[in-house]
C-alpha cells in the first residue's frame, strides 16, 4: 500500500463536522478539500466578526466616574 492510498482512506470513527461523513487521513478531521476549506473560510469569516466585547471590559476601569 503507498503513502497516497493511506491518506485517502476514510479514518474509523472519525466523521467529517462539516457533512459527517467518514473523515479521510489527507484532510483529517474532514472528508474533503472542500470540507475542510468551507471550514477554515467560516473561522476566518468568524474571527473577522468577533464582537469585542471583552476587550470593552478594561475600558471601563479607566472611564469609570
Ligand atoms: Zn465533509
Amino acid at each position: 500500500m503507498t503513502e497516497d492510498n493511506i491518506i485517502n482512506m476514510p479514518i474509523k470513527d472519525s466523521k467529517c463536522p462539516i457533512c459527517s461523513k467518514p473523515a479521510v487521513h489527507k484532510y483529517k478531521p474532514f472528508c474533503s478539500k472542500r470540507c475542510a476549506d468551507v471550514d477554515l473560510g467560516k473561522w476566518f469569516s468568524e474571527s473577522y466578526s468577533l464582537p469585542e466585547d471583552e476587550t470593552d471590559v478594561d475600558d471601563y476601569s479607566s472611564v469609570e466616574e
